[in-house]
Parts: C-alpha cells; structure tokens; sequence
C-alpha cells in the first residue's frame, strides 16, 4: 500500500521552471511579500531550492536532445548538476561497429573537453560480439565508467552473456533502455509507442538479475511514460536493479511511491535531457533531506564506488 502523503503542489516547480530562465525579478518578491500569504512563512524559493542539493544526472545525452556539449552545460548551470553521466547511444539505423565506435568517440571527446562535468558511458550493439568486447577495453580504458544500449537486443539474450560478464568484472553498471506498456490495471495500452520489438521490459531484467546477481543493471527512466510502478514492483526483491527516475512523466508521487517499493539506495536521479521536470519531481516528493541526497547524488556515487571511479 502506497503511503500517500501531502506534497507542495506540482504547479509550484512549474512555476520554478518559468522563474529559472531569468533570476527571480523583484516585482515577484515584493508581490508575494504583500500578498495573500504575507504574513505567514515565507515564500518558497524554488532557486535556492534547486541549487541546495550537488547532483549526478545518472541518466544524460550528448549530441542528441541538447545539441553539444555546451547545451548540456547550459541546463547543468541552472539546476545545479554537478556530474553529468553522459551516452551517445543507437537509437536509429543498423548499429554498426563503425556506428557506435564513432557515437562513443563523440562521448570521449566531450569528456576531454569538459572532464570536470562530464563523464561517459559507452555503447555497444551485442550483434557485434568480437567489436562489442574490444570496444569496452578501448572506451574503459579511456575512463568511461559504465555501458549504455538500446533496443536492438533484450538485456536478458545470451548474447549480452560476455559483456555482463566483462561488467561484472569491471564492477560497473550496465544501464539499458527500457520500456514497461501495460498501463493502469494490466489493460494494454491503446496507442502505438513505437517501442521496438526488442525493447527490455521489466522480466527481462529480472530475468537477467536472477541469473547474474552480482551484476548491476539501471532499468532507465521510470517517467519515460511506461507503468512505473509494475517495474518497480517487479524489482522488489532483486538488489541489483536500480532505477532512474528521468523522463518528461511526472505521475503524481512516482518517486515517493518508487521509495517505498524498492527502498532508498536503489533510486537515482536522472534527467534523460528533460531537466525541468526530473528535479520538479524529487523536489516535490515528500522524501526527507536524506533521502533527497541519496537520490541527487549518494545513490550513484555508491556505485561508482565499487569501480574506484567515485566523484
Ligand atoms: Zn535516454
């Protein structure tokens, strides 16, 4: 049973968003000054807010929603993201070795040109065996921290069984994409998505925890639109999937919800480039300061604790 508790309204942080892109202009302050709540506490200030917590984006892409890498540090200043978790991976076409060496030399040029923002995940497509396990040798060794792949196999075909296995001994996470369509009480949902045959849905990661459990796996954007809470659920009694709650969705208390089903390590902060609304829905969930620490920043640098890669 999900706890449902009170939380500043939604429309707040919307507001914030608005607000962000100039800084507060005064005639606001002084209205709210003067206004209906003049006399009680005082006005919350989204700004000071957003900025109070250090973050990592566990969840963030170059040269693909924000243009380059200065688009990314754009929003990064704004909203106070510390470390940015960058991936370039194959969304489209064939997905070739020449098609993903050349996305993850975009990532590793853009974390030499901004180490201090930026570190990257590589991509890889499993099709491509003997390139695929090259590529992780060249792209660690050049200082990515983790694997980022689509949708062009299921997380949990054997042909992810090498490359699991080299994460495993790299200690590091493995974040796939991932879709969950089964919508509100188990009705299938009416729309076409354009969700891939292939995409991993939650009992391919369960699947796949279940038979590697020293592992780590990132189910990707729990507000990417998909059924949340099912996955979440689903993941209840596997430790080794994370989630992270990116995604332009902000379903009423998702993350207050995620909290309770998976407990307070597992969740990490990721914006998936839409930043308004992946901060809005920490800042408005009901967590305690703790929780909120664990889930901008904590939670992540844990995981790259176990690699020595830590910030
Ligand atoms: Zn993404």
């Amino acid at each position: 049973m999900i706890n449902r508790r009170k939380f500043i309204n939604a429309s707040t942080l919307s507001a914030a968003g608005m607000l962000l892109s100039a800084a507060l202009p005064e005639e606001v302050r002084a209205s709210e000054k003067s206004g209906l709540f003049a006399d009680k506490k005082p006005a919350y200030d989204p700004v000071k807010e957003i900025l109070k917590y250090k973050k990592i984006d566990a969840h963030n892409h170059v040269h693909l929603f924000d243009g380059g890498p200065e688009g990314n540090i754009e929003f990064a200043e704004k909203f106070g993201i510390t470390k940015m978790i960058i991936s370039r991976p194959i969304t489209s076409g064939e997905g070739t070795p020449k098609d993903f060496r050349g996305y993850n030399d975009l990532v590793l040029k853009v974390m030499k040109q901004f180490p201090d923002r930026f570190t990257g995940q590589l991509t890889l497509n499993v099709n491509y065996q003997k390139e695929s396990l090259e590529e992780i040798k060249r792209c660690v060794g050049e200082g990515m921290i983790g694997l980022k792949v689509y949708h062009q196999v299921k997380i949990n075909d054997p042909l992810f069984y090498p490359i699991i296995e080299k994460f495993i001994d790299l200690n590091m996470i493995i974040h796939m994409h991932a879709h969950c369509q089964l919508g509100f009480a188990g009705y299938r949902m009416k729309y076409d998505t354009n969700s891939k045959p292939n995409t991993s849905i939650p009992e391919d990661f369960v699947d796949i925890a279940t038979r590697y459990p020293e592992a780590m796996f990132q189910y990707a954007h729990i507000g990417g639109g998909g059924d949340w809470e099912y996955a979440c659920k689903s993941f209840r009694n596997h430790p080794n999937i994370y989630v992270d709650t990116s995604g332009s969705n902000n379903p009423e208390n998702m993350v207050d919800a995620a909290l309770e089903i998976l407990g307070e390590d597992r969740l990490f902060f990721g914006s998936d480039n839409c930043y308004y609304q992946s901060v809005g829905k920490i800042l408005c969930s009901g967590l305690t300061e703790t929780q909120r620490k664990k889930i901008f920043f904590d939670n992540y640098n844990n995981v790259l604790k176990k690699s020595g890669r830590n910030f």
